[in-house]
């Protein structure tokens, strides 16, 4: 495989010393095949998962055409969630550190309105929302898209999936027609086909395959009758024993569900869907990506949001009917060169699909039967950390240290038994080793942060 560096780019010297200092050495294979059109100022469509750098490959083009000067929006990035939008937000403020005042405006869902007015009356360059806030705000004149250069449609086939493509194609009418578009997708289903017939001006289409999926993750499936499935996860879970794992299902109702169920039988798991309120899903969020959790069972849509760089397992409990969605799922493991484990349970009528995955990929799937499964009676699994929350957040100024200051100092605890902390506008979490939390849920009962008192609370499953 070819590598590139940026340097290789029409941009500024200043930015490629920036993506230096950022540790980006070489461009990601999206990055190297797509930002030479983007800088030429193509119009590009562009299938790749989720991991590749997508970010960089608009973001240094966008930036690029940004006059600080002109106070009016001159690109707009629409991504399908909240947690997308947010971490493209931080990603593109990274990748403007060395351009001085440009300003970024978030617009999205769940946040007060108002804020969001003024912010955007203070002058605006780039906005990064979820289409129905920035809709909103169009209705009600607060954003005006004329002197938009650059337009971004990330994860296009999520945001078409969440219903989106009415209020996609009414933003659109708003922007100038003269405008670069951008489009990001990591499935290629007809209805983006279509989409992109209408929105995007002669394009250039390209296309990063999953690299590594084949000889990394190990792909197994599973025949089961209907009313054996739950039985059959748990099957998976005692033979296997995966340290995280993401169980995807079709429906909220399922995911819930089957939650329950693995609850039910020591098996700590945790559901996300979109009809978690904000807080929940941030907490699920959260718990996962600190290890306080090991089991997500999430829908298609809810997954992405999701920044975990190492699953060790995917399972189907049911097969999706698009095999580009199936790929999609198990790509989520194996990653960076480490095995993965990929396994579908599939019914007589989910057959067709199994059949569609073999023709995508191109070789059959290695079909076993349950029977082979090791059972290990009594077996539970428990994640080794768990998360505390505190009522003390950014608006407090809590940053990350003062709580490992408070922690690994008065409280007495060690550097290895507290993992991630996460601070949001009004509280916080840390996640601590399951054998120190006593001591750490007794430290916030009298101790202190930053001379001011604390509380703190053990996160538990609300199921
Ligand atoms: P995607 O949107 O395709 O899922 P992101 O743009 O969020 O991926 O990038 C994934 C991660 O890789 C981010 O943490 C980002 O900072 C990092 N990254 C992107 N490009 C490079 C690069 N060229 N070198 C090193 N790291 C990179
Ligand atoms: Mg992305």
């Amino acid at each position: 495989m070819t590598s590139a560096s940026f340097s290789s780019l029409p941009i500024s010297s200043a930015q490629i010393a920036n993506l230096d200092s950022l540790g980006y050495k070489q461009m990601t294979a999206i990055q190297a095949q797509g930002l030479p059109y983007v800088l030429q100022g193509k119009d590009l469509i562009a299938k790749a998962k989720t991991g590749s750098g997508k970010t960089a490959t608009f973001g240094i083009g966008l930036l690029q055409k940004i006059n600080p000067r002109f106070f009016g929006v001159q690109a707009l990035v629409l991504c399908p969630t909240r947690e997308l939008a947010d971490q493209v937000g931080k990603e593109l403020r990274k990748l403007a550190r060395n351009t001085p005042n440009i300003k970024l405006v978030l617009l999205c869902g769940g946040k007060p309105f108002g804020a969001q007015k003024g912010s955007l009356e203070h002058g605006a360059h780039i906005v990064v929302g979820t289409p129905g806030r920035i809709e909103d705000h169009l209705n009600r004149g607060t954003l005006v898209l004329a002197g938009l250069h650059t337009l971004v449609l990330d994860e296009a086939d999520r945001m078409l999936d969440m219903g989106f493509f009415d209020v996609i194609n009414e933003i659109i009418e708003q922007t100038p027609s003269k405008r670069q578009t951008l489009l990001f997708s990591a499935t290629y289903p007809s209805t983006i086909k279509k989409m992109c017939a209408s929105i995007l001006n002669d394009p250039v289409t390209i296309s990063v395959e999953s690299e590594h999926t084949e000889s990394v993750i190990e792909q197994t499936f599973y025949p089961v009758k209907s009313q054996q499935r739950n039985k059959a996860l748990l099957a998976l879970f005692e033979h296997y024993q995966p340290e995280t794992t993401v169980v995807f299902c079709h429906t909220k109702i399922q995911c819930d569900e089957v939650a329950r169920y693995l609850h039910n039988h020591q098996i700590e798991a945790l559901a996300i869907h979109g009809d978690l309120e904000q807080r929940e899903r941030d907490q699920v969020l959260v718990r996962f990506a600190n290890h306080s959790c090991s089991v997500l069972v999430a829908t298609d849509v809810a997954a992405r949001g999701l920044d975990i760089k190492s699953l060790q397992a995917v399972i189907n409990f049911e097969l999706p009917r698009d095999p580009d969605i199936y790929v999609h799922r198990i790509g989520r493991t194996g990653r960076a060169g480490e095995k993965g484990i990929a396994l579908s349970l599939y019914t007589e009528q989910e057959h067709l699909r199994v059949r569609a995955i073999e023709d995508y990929q191109n070789k059959p799937c290695q079909s076993v039967d349950l029977d082979t499964l090791k059972t290990s009676p009594g077996f539970s699994l428990q994640s080794p950390m768990v998360t505390l929350q505190l009522d003390a957040g950014r608006k407090n100024k809590i940053r990350p240290g003062d709580l490992l200051g408070a922690l690994t100092g008065d409280a007495g605890l060690s550097g290895s038994q507290i993992g991630k902390v996460d601070i949001f506008d009004i509280s916080s979490y840390v996640a601590i080793e399951r054998s120190a939390s006593r001591k750490a849920l007794n430290y916030f009962a009298n101790g202190k942060v930053k001379g001011r008192s604390v509380r703190a609370r053990m996160v538990v499953d609300s199921i």
